[in-house]
């Protein structure tokens, strides 16, 4: 389906049905396959065969959307996790261990920035932040031998810097280590970033893929751009793995060493994957996605014009707005321009009347949850980014009287016309 439009992928790519098959995708609903021999299932284990072992390694149903998300973004190869967060900690683990580091931009989801910050830490692994607003001499100062990937969001939850991809993938690969890009918010519509010099891409699909707060879970898409042996960093994918009686990712399995390790070792050993039905149920909301996409972004970009000449708001952050800060980037990154659906704003007055506005809403519903058809509010720093500290509350962008506001596809009208009777009220 390499050659569609994408628009087109969210519907066909992934399963194709033989003849007199089910037109709709399959639930495959099982743990276990059936074989014709012993012989066959060792060479499954061997990882001579292609095939099914297990679901929690992997599935029919679950591979078919794989195959989607791995269409859409454009890699080799795609793994679904149980989450976003299961996602990420894959990915990083799959090629960093205890005494090496990361390198990560400050301004990344609240939940990540624990996992890397808190958890990792425990399990001897580093994270270093850096600010886009660095210099790349300074950047590189965070860099040491034992670096092993830079990390970034395409559009940062929640304060909506837009990446620039081709400036730290050359960053990255300068220092012979991968870019990794969550592209959550943006979704595979509005960029690919693997196309800007991005290796490994992950998602929390629970946001505009699955697109109607259903299912949890994640993905992780091997761009299989990445040179692991030339890097000469990452014995773990071309040495042998003790592991798994001695195979060697790279050799093996050429560009596509990194996702394969990730399913066959860490979710072997993990056990994060999703069930059939949550495929299914993605796949649904993946189906609708280019359609979803422009809708929530159109609805944002008149949300935010209505935001930003209010004399109630202190500040508007969108990118889609010709006078943010993040316009040029996202007219370079984002699809003609088109900047998804989240607005953050501040109230004037704090947090106080931040918290009274959000209640005063009625459309609208105070949700721990972004990017679904529904338009919600969330207050960041008291919540999903409660645990940073004042210093990393600063760093990611977050005031106290930040609203993050995650415009749905209602009517448009009907969105301002809450907006503004909350804001009347204040
Ligand atoms: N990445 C981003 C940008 C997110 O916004 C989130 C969740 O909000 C995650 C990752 C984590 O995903 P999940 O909630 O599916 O674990």
């Amino acid at each position: 389906m390499s050659n569609y439009k994408s628009g087109t992928k969210c519907i066909q790519s992934g399963y194709v049905p033989g003849n007199g098959e089910l037109r709709t995708l399959p639930i495959y609903q099982g743990t276990t396959y059936k074989y014709d021999s012993g012989d066959h299932l060792a060479s499954l284990f061997n990882l001579e065969t292609a095939g099914h072992m297990y679901t929690r390694i992997s599935n029919p149903t679950v591979a078919y959307v794989e195959d989607k998300i791995n269409d859409l973004e454009g890699g080799v190869g795609a793994m679904c996790t149980s989450s976003g967060q299961a996602a990420s900690f894959i990915a990083v683990l799959n090629i960093t261990s205890c005494g090496q580091n990361i390198v990560c931009l400050s301004n990344l989801y609240g939940g990540t920035t624990n996992l890397f910050s808190i958890t990792f830490k425990k399990m001897g692994i580093e994270a270093r932040f850096v600010s886009p607003t660095m210099s790349d001499e300074e950047i590189g100062s965070y860099f040491d031998e034992n670096t092993r990937l830079v990390f970034a969001e395409t559009i940062a939850n929640p304060s909506l810097d837009v990446l620039d991809i081709t400036r730290f993938s050359t960053i990255a690969h300068n220092h012979k280590v991968p870019l990794f890009v969550d592209n959550t918010f943006a979704t595979p519509i509005l960029c690919r970033p693997i196309e800007a010099g991005a290796d490994i891409i992950i998602h929390s699909s629970s946001k505009y893929m699955d697109g109607h707060a259903t299912v949890v879970g994640g993905v992780i898409v091997d761009g299989g751009t990445f040179d692991w042996a030339a890097s000469g960093k990452y014995p773990d994918l071309t040495e042998s793995d003790p592991s798994y009686h001695g195979v060697k990712y790279v050799e093996r399995f050429g560009s596509a060493a990194f996702i394969v390790k990730a399913r066959v070792q860490l979710m072997r050993d993990l056990g994060s994957s999703p069930q059939p039905l949550s495929a299914f149920l993605l796949n649904l909301g993946l189906e609708t996605l280019a359609l979803r996409i422009i809708r929530h972004s159109e609805n944002a970009l008149q949300v935010a014009q209505f935001l930003n000449t209010h004399e109630k708001i202190s500040w508007v952050a969108y990118p889609g707005l010709p006078s943010d800060k993040n316009y040029k980037m996202a007219q370079t990154y984002l699809n003609k321009g088109l900047a998804s659906g989240v607005v953050s704003f501040g109230v004037k007055g704090g947090k106080e009347v931040a918290m009274k506005c959000m209640n005063a809403l009625c459309l609208a519903s105070i949700v721990v949850h972004v990017a679904d058809a529904r338009t919600s509010v969330l207050h960041p720093a008291s919540t999903t980014h409660r645990q940073l500290t004042h210093n990393q509350l600063k760093e990611a962008g977050i005031s106290e009287d930040f609203i993050r506001l995650s415009v749905g596809i209602e009517d448009v009208s009907d969105i301002i016309a809450d907006l503004s009777q909350a804001l009347d009220s204040l």
